[in-house]
């Protein structure tokens, strides 16, 4: 299917020089991106440029790989100029280059920004740095001291040319422009083009390559964009939460993995989801069958990795939820594309630990829109929901009629129930296997007891299983010398589940308790049965231990698997 292929160059087909490319694909780059692949080719021939492209687009690596590429080593002088405006950004093109140019031999770079110490950049430049990236002012400084000369300069990058200007550069900027020897390559990258930029580039640029990418914001505008605080043992409650209260007509799951996806898949399916995978794991074909299978609506929710949903396009994806971060600002716009197809508006979630706001910052610039923070649905929320739903159903059924029933009411209401009393009994019925709702805290903290000490006062504490949990046995206990962390360990690898979402842990002496979460699928508890702790098979199964019964709330909330059922 066309669709799912976008034809792209490979860094390979690029000319670039041997040691910058193996670089490129040590650092993970699969592919490069729409600007690169439009500048490269142009760069390695010498080419004036004038490059226009989007933040977080890649343009460092557009002229940084060619113009390594382009370096006589063997020449200890300046021979790439990198004018950026401020001194971050001046540092970040910096270490990029000395990135990309890891396995140069003798290549050196040196950054010239105001507010450092002189001592390390004139070192630097006597060691006859090849590279010289820095802000104006202070280039113009060892211009003017004489510690920087231009004569074997073959390339001049202004970096962020708009930006540059905006922030009244423009003179200093003319006058490294002037000094540089003529036949010198000329590249200018800009995410905007205002008149000054252009002026100057006719003014100084000879005969330039001009490449212009179509800003992303386009599909942006009809992709509502929302954050979501939320770490990692409470993902995935926090996506069965919002997958159940937002109107979800089909979704995009985007996780890290392959392995990440596969247990995502089986997560979701334990609680009732409609849920597939896509992968690498996948070969074409299966891949393509997925596809199908969510476009015509029997798949709801596409648990997916960036490589394997490049390019889809299904209308009818209502949401992209970014369960694991992208990598960087270009994943990020390509996956909410996802969402927004054929004119529709789409929305897009993001999961961010509460420590990841410069990831955040890069990706509302990568789109130019802040993202609304969006609290996570509570329980009254769901409820609120579920009886939403539920009221929805009773009026269509109502306008359907249920007459077979008619007999049967006519009998309870003769018996002398009230009606309300009776229809309340109903709905309790109807609603009975409405899953419970998790927790949003995986419990973390009191999971074990170190000492292996007082099993029973841990029973007396906790006699129900914590929400969402079930109990079960395993056959190892103290007398194998069992720890907790052992456990966690064993159950988690083995059932390829969160480490977090495993409940507390209960070692007696032959035997211990578990927590896992309820509804995990079969396959998984049998790969945990088959687990070995301490030289033993787990041999894992349902605790029926007679202190839960008792306990057993009226509301029958902590019944086991249950399947939420799809509205
Ligand atoms: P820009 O200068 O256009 O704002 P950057 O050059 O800073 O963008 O790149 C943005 C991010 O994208 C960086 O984290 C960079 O490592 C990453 N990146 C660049 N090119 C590629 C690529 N071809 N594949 C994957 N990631 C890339
Ligand atoms: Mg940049």
């Amino acid at each position: 299917m066309s669709s799912t292929s976008v034809v792209s160059p490979s860094f390979g087909d690029l000319a670039l020089l041997p040691a910058v490319l193996s670089a490129v694909e040590s650092l993970g780059y699969e592919t490069p991106s729409p600007i690169q692949a439009q500048t490269i080719p142009a760069l390695l021939e010498g080419r004036d440029m004038l490059g226009q492209a989007q933040t977080g687009t890649g343009k460092t690596a557009a002229f940084a790989l060619p113009l390594l590429s382009r370096l006589d080593l063997t020449r200890r002088e300046p021979q790439v100029l990198v004018l950026a405006p401020t001194r971050e950004l001046a540092q970040q093109v910096a270490v990029s280059f000395s990135r990309y140019g890891q396995k140069l031999s003798g290549l050196e770079v040196a950054t010239l920004c105001g507010g450092q110490e002189y001592r390390e950049q004139l070192g630097a430049l006597k060691r006859g740095a090849q590279v010289v990236v820095g802000t104006p002012g202070r280039v113009i400084d060892h211009l003017d001291r004489g510690s920087l000369k231009l004569d074997g300069l073959s390339a001049l990058v202004l970096d962020e040319a708009d930006e540059m200007l905006r922030m009244g550069f423009i003179d200093d900027v003319k006058r490294v422009v002037a000094d540089t020897p003529k036949e010198a390559q000329r590249v200018f990258f800009s995410a905007t083009l205002p008149t000054e930029i252009e002026r100057i580039v006719n003014r100084y640029l000879v005969d330039p390559v001009k490449v212009a990418i179509e800003s992303r914001t386009t599909t942006g505008e009809n992709i509502e964009q929302r954050l979501v605080r939320v770490d990692g043992g409470a993902k995935l409650e926090a996506l069965s939460r919002i997958l159940e209260v937002e109107p979800v007509d089909a979704a995009i799951v985007f996780v890290r993995t392959r392995a990440a996806c596969t247990t995502l898949v089986e997560q979701l399916t334990a609680r009732g989801v409609n849920a597939a995978g896509l992968s690498g794991d996948l070969d074409q074909s299966l891949r393509e069958r997925t596809i199908q299978r969510l476009k015509r609506g029997k798949v709801d929710v596409l648990i997916a990795t960036d490589v394997a949903a490049r390019g889809l396009d299904v209308p009818r994806v209502s949401h992209v939820i970014n369960y694991d971060l992208p990598q960087d600002s270009e994943a990020y716009t390509h996956r909410i594309g996802r969402t927004g197809r054929a004119g529709r508006s789409g929305i897009a979630i993001t999961f961010a630990g509460f420590r990841e706001g410069r990831k955040v910052g890069w990706m509302e610039q990568a789109t130019g829109q802040k993202m609304a923070e969006m609290p996570l649905p509570d329980e009254s929320a769901i409820r609120a929901h579920r009886d939403d739903v539920f009221h929805q159903r009773v009026i269509a059924s109502l306008t359907k009629g249920a007459d077979e029933q008619r007999a049967l009411v006519e009998r309870l209401v003769a018996e002398g129930y009230d009606p309300v009393e009776l229809a309340c009994a109903f709905a309790a019925l109807a609603r009975a296997d409405e899953a419970p709702i998790g927790r949003l805290q995986a419990p973390r903290k009191e999971r074990a007891p170190r000492d292996g000490g007082k099993p029973a006062g841990r029973r007396e504490r906790g006699g129900a299983p914590s929400e969402g949990m079930i109990r079960y046995r395993v056959s190892v206990g103290h007398k194998d010398g069992v720890k907790p962390g052992q456990l966690v360990g064993a159950l988690a690898n083995e059932g390829g589940i969160e480490g977090a979402r495993i409940g507390r842990i209960d070692i007696r002496n032959a035997f211990s308790v578990v927590e896992l979460p309820s509804g995990l699928p079969s396959s998984i508890l049998a790969k945990m049965a088959r687990a070995r702790v301490a030289g033993r098979p787990l041999e894992i199964s349902e605790d029926s231990a007679p202190e839960r019964a008792p306990r057993r709330r009226r509301d029958d909330g902590d019944a086991p698997v249950r399947r939420r059922e799809r509205a």
